[in-house]
C-alpha cells in the first residue's frame, strides 16, 4: 500500500525548470526581458497562433481580452455555467452582462444546439450576442467548427476559453484554438498542464487585438511612434487607453518555457491515467467516466468522474471523507456559476436554469489526475475509491456485472 498523498492535481518541477529560473535570476533582467517574448515565441510556435500575449494570470488574461475586444454596458456575452469563475467574471469586469448556455452532457462543453436557440430567441427579443466565451472543459475542445459556423452567421466574437485544454487537438490540430476562436486563453496556475506559478497568456492571430492586449497590460502606455501624437524624445511615452499592471516576470517565462518543452510527453501521461481509470471504473455501473467526441483528443486537465449517488448508500460528503481518510483528496470542478449568490442576486438566475451542469454538479468528483502517478498509485486510488463507494467493478476490459 502507498504512503503517499495525492490531490487531484499537482505541478512537477525539474531541475532543468530549476536552472533555466537560477539563470534569470543572475541576469540583468527579472521583468520585461527576453525571457518573455521567449515564452511567447515559444507558445506561438507550439500551438500555431500567430500571436501571443503573456500575463500575470489567466484571469487577467480574461479581463484584458474582454477590454480589448470593446465589450460595454449593454453587450450580452455568453459563457458555459460549468466552469471556473474567472470564465464568466470576465464579462462582468468590462461591464457586459452575462449570460449562460447549459451544457452537452456527453461532452461536458457548451450545448450548440441549445446556443443556437438562445442566440435567435435573443434576437427576437431585438437583443444581439456579443461574444460566446466557450470553455474546453476539462481538456475537451468543445464542438469548434460549429462554433465557429453560429460565429460567423449571426456576427458575435469567439473566444476559447482553453485554460484546460493546453495540448488538447481537434482533427489532430494542436493549433485548433486561434484558428477557429477570435482569441483564446491559457493558464499558468501550478494545477493546469505547466506552470509559472501564476502567468496566463492570451493567443490570436489577429495582430491589431494582440497589440492592444500588449499596451493594456503594461498602464496603457505606448512608445510606438506610429500611434503617438507627438514624441519629444527617447523618454517619451503615452498613455491612450486606461490599462494595468499585468506583467508576468522572466523568472515565470524562463519557467514556462522549460515546462513546454516536456508539453508532449505530459499529456501523453495524462492520456495513459486517464485510459486505466476507463478501463478500471467504467464497469462500474454506478460511475459515469467522461465522453470523448470523435476528432477530439482530450488533453486531461482534469478527470470528471460522474457518481451516481442517488444509487448509493454513501453521499459525497461521506465519500470524500473516507477517501481523504486513505489520503486522496479530491475536487469538485465545478459549482454552476449562475448558482453562486452574486450572480443568482445581481443577474437573477435561480437553481433549475442550466438543469444539465447543475445535475452534473451533484454527481462530479475530480480524481487524481497528474502525469507522476504510476500504476501502483492508480490501482490504490481505484481500489479505494471502489471500497470507499461499496461497489465493486470488474477490472478487465469490457467487463460488465
Ligand atoms: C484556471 C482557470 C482560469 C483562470 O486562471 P488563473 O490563472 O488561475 O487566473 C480561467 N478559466 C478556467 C476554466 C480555469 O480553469
Amino acid at each position: 500500500m502507498s504512503e503517499r498523498s495525492y490531490s487531484y492535481s499537482r505541478q512537477e518541477i525539474n531541475n532543468d525548470d530549476i536552472r533555466s529560473v537560477t539563470r534569470v535570476l543572475r541576469s540583468d533582467w527579472l521583468t520585461q526581458g527576453p525571457s518573455v517574448e521567449r515564452f511567447e515565441r515559444d507558445l506561438s510556435s507550439k500551438l500555431r497562433a500567430k500571436h501571443v500575449s503573456v500575463v500575470s494570470s489567466g484571469t487577467a488574461a480574461l479581463h484584458l481580452l474582454g477590454l480589448a475586444l470593446g465589450w460595454r454596458p449593454g453587450d450580452l456575452v455568453i459563457t458555459s455555467p460549468l466552469t471556473f469563475l474567472a470564465s464568466a467574471n470576465c464579462i462582468l469586469y468590462a461591464g457586459a452582462t452575462p449570460d449562460f448556455v447549459d451544457i452537452d452532457p456527453h461532452s461536458y462543453t457548451i450545448d450548440i444546439g441549445r446556443l443556437r436557440d438562445r442566440i435567435e430567441e435573443k434576437k427576437k427579443q431585438g437583443k444581439r450576442v456579443k461574444a460566446v466565451v466557450a470553455v474546453d472543459y476539462a481538456g475537451h475542445p468543445c464542438d469548434w467548427k460549429s462554433l465557429r459556423e453560429l460565429a460567423d452567421r449571426h456576427g458575435f466574437q469567439l473566444v476559447d476559453d482553453a485554460c484546460h485544454a493546453l495540448g488538447a487537438k481537434l482533427g489532430g490540430d494542436i493549433g485548433y484554438a486561434a484558428r477557429f476562436a477570435d482569441a483564446a486563453v491559457l493558464s499558468f496556475h501550478p494545477v493546469k498542464h505547466i506552470t509559472t506559478g501564476e502567468g496566463g497568456a492570451v493567443l490570436t492571430n489577429d495582430s491589431r487585438l494582440d497589440e492592444t492586449l500588449k499596451i493594456l497590460r503594461t498602464h496603457g502606455v505606448t512608445k510606438n511612434r506610429a500611434i503617438m501624437e507627438k514624441s519629444d524624445g527617447p523618454w517619451y511615452y503615452e498613455m491612450h487607453d486606461l490599462g494595468f499592471n499585468y506583467r508576468i516576470t522572466d523568472l515565470q517565462c524562463a519557467l514556462g518555457s522549460s515546462q513546454l518543452k516536456r508539453l508532449d510527453r505530459i499529456v501523453s501521461q495524462r492520456r495513459r491515467v486517464a485510459e486505466y481509470y476507463d478501463r478500471v471504473l467504467s464497469s462500474a455501473d454506478v460511475l459515469v467516466t467522461p465522453g470523448v467526441s470523435q476528432e477530439v483528443e482530450h488533453s486531461y486537465h482534469l478527470y470528471p468522474l460522474q457518481v451516481k449517488f442517488e444509487s448509493l448508500k454513501v453521499d459525497r460528503k461521506e465519500l470524500f471523507e473516507r477517501l481523504s481518510k486513505k489520503r486522496i483528496n479530491c475536487q469538485v470542478h465545478y459549482i454552476p456559476v449562475h448558482l453562486q449568490p452574486y450572480y443568482r442576486k445581481n443577474y437573477g438566475f435561480k437553481e433549475g436554469d442550466f438543469p444539465e451542469a447543475e445535475s452534473f454538479y451533484r454527481r462530479e468528483i475530480s480524481i487524481p489526475m497528474y502525469p507522476s502517478l504510476g500504476k501502483d498509485d492508480l490501482k490504490y486510488i481505484t481500489t479505494s475509491l471502489l471500497e470507499s463507494l461499496e461497489v465493486q467493478a470488474f477490472h478487465q476490459k469490457g467487463g460488465k456485472r
